[in-house]
């Protein structure tokens, strides 16, 4: 009953964040998280085992995890020294070896790099490839209307919702080459969605994306890249800190690698139990095939004060 009351709000819901990635409401699923989306899609989509699928070298250690689980095989895009796609070596690869299709990670959880995802979503089209992107650390934080056949990603990270909910949208081409593993007699991509859910958090990533929309997503984009630049600017150098990313990067996401002799999941504990500042340790299981050390990330979402990134580079 409460959920058949909720459905109005729902719908809205799904509309919004498909609207988020240029998509409508019927091509989006709640699913429980980020990557029970991916593990949705591979499930349905039933490639063909050894199917080739392109990804970045820095890609996400569980989504690799995943591709094999499926019987699929990465294989590597061209990068530069940054780990940032190389467009010419893409194209270059679609023509030549075109994979069953490209997976973007956006932006990695490991690294604030803003991956040129609309240019690679133009170069995939061209080929007839489709392009999946990992839009965890993206959706809410830089722009996700790039032109993606498949977007997936998750309240609880940038658009600040609840847990335990995650969105898979596929254009409509993709969702017809999609099989549920149960036939569900609902329409579009819902049949992907569980029947028996986690209804209040769908709702509450409903009001996190209705909040998000009143402030403005490009004016939530533009002050989280405003962020990153503070942050970057501040931190970069700090008792021997180094941070990864280009200073003016569009993405407040922030990595520092520590000076030699420095453990960094030491690092984490300290400043949260003595200035209670959170961040993330990174150890390069995250992204075997980029890091070959761990990092400090910080995150600092838009309500971060310059105090508070003041406050972090002294507790550094
Ligand atoms: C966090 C994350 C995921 C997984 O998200 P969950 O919702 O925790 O499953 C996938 N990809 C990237 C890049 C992430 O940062």
């Amino acid at each position: 009953m409460a959920e058949a009351a909720a459905e109005g709000l729902l719908q809205q819901g799904r509309s919004v964040l498909a609207g988020l990635v240029g998509m409508a409401a019927a091509d989006l699923a709640f699913v429980e998280s980020a990557q029970a989306a991916f593990a949705t899609l591979l499930t349905g989509w039933r490639l063909p085992a050894g199917a080739r699928v392109a990804c970045l070298p820095g890609e996400y250690a569980p989504n690799i995890a995943q591709l094999g689980a499926h019987g699929l095989r990465p294989e590597p895009l061209p990068v530069n020294d940054l780990g940032r796609a190389d467009l010419d070596g893409v194209a270059r690869l679609l023509e030549t070896e075109p994979p069953r299709f490209v997976h973007l990670l956006h932006v990695p959880s490991h690294r604030g790099v803003l991956q040129p995802a609309a240019e690679v979503a133009a170069l995939c089209r061209a080929a007839g490839v489709p392009l999946v992107l990992d839009a965890a650390q993206s959706l809410g934080h830089v722009d996700t209307d790039v032109g993606a056949d498949v977007v997936y990603g998750t309240s609880r990270k940038w658009l600040t919702g609840p847990r335990g909910v995650g969105l898979l949208v596929a254009r409509p081409a993709i969702a017809a080459e999609l099989v549920p593993v149960v036939p569900a007699d609902r329409a579009g991509m819902r049949a992907f969605e569980s029947s028996e859910a986690h209804v209040a958090g769908r709702i509450g990533l409903t009001v996190s994306v209705g909040e998000h929309l009143a402030a403005g997503p490009d004016r939530v984009r533009e002050r989280l890249a405003a962020i990153g630049r503070t942050a970057r600017g501040l931190l970069d150098g700090v008792s021997g800190w180094t941070v990864v990313e280009p200073h003016d990067e569009p993405t407040a996401t922030t990595t520092l690698r520590p000076p030699d002799g420095v453990d960094v999941a030491a690092t984490r504990a300290r400043l949260l139990a003595e200035h209670g500042i959170v961040l993330t340790a990174i150890g390069p299981e995250r992204a075997p095939g980029e890091m070959t050390g761990p990092v400090l990330r910080v995150s600092p979402h838009v309500d971060a004060t310059l105090e508070d990134l003041e406050a972090l580079a002294a507790a550094l």
